[in-house]
C-alpha cells in the first residue's frame, strides 16, 4: 500500500486543556472555517469519525479541521488575554518538554521530572485563570 505523503501526517488531537478552553469560551461563536465548503462552523457543528478516531471534521466534506480549531484556541478574541497567554505558555513548555525528554533520555530522570513539575504548575495557573474569568451564562 502506498504511503500517503507527509502532508497527510496524522493530526494531533486537541489536548484536554485545549478542549476545556473551547468549552469555556468558544461555544457561542464559530471556531473554524472550511475553505473547501466556504463555511464557518461552531464547535458543536463539527463531527467526529468514530471509525478513525478523528474529531473536529467538517460536517460537509469531512476534512479534518482540528488544526484550524487549535489555531483558533490561541487566537480567540473572546478569551481573556491572561488565559490565552497562560495557554500559550503551557503549549510551548509542553512542546519543549517533549523535545527535552528525547534528548535527556540517558540523563538523570530528575531533570525531566522537574520540567514536568513546571508544566503542571503552569497548567494549574491556567485553570485558575480559567475559573476566575469564566463568563457567567
Ligand atoms: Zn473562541
Ligand atoms: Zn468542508
Amino acid at each position: 500500500m502506498a504511503q500517503p505523503g507527509s502532508r497527510y501526517s496524522p493530526v494531533r488531537p486537541l489536548t484536554p486543556d485545549e478542549r476545556a478552553l473551547l468549552f469555556y469560551y468558544c461555544l457561542n461563536h464559530t471556531v473554524t472555517r472550511c475553505l473547501i465548503c466556504a463555511r464557518s462552523y461552531f464547535l458543536s457543528e463539527l463531527v467526529a469519525d468514530l471509525l478513525s478516531g478523528r474529531t473536529h471534521l467538517c460536517p460537509q466534506c469531512r476534512r479534518d479541521l482540528t488544526e484550524n480549531v487549535r489555531t483558533h484556541v490561541y487566537a480567540c478574541g473572546i478569551m481573556p488575554d491572561e488565559v490565552r497567554q497562560k495557554a500559550q505558555a503551557l503549549r510551548e513548555m509542553a512542546q519543549h518538554l517533549v523535545k527535552e525528554s528525547r534528548q535527556l533520555r540517558d540523563k538523570a530522570d530528575v531533570l525531566i521530572r522537574e520540567a514536568e513539575a513546571a508544566v503542571e504548575e503552569t497548567r494549574r495557573g491556567l485553570w485558575q485563570a480559567l475559573k476566575a474569568t469564566r463568563p457567567s451564562t
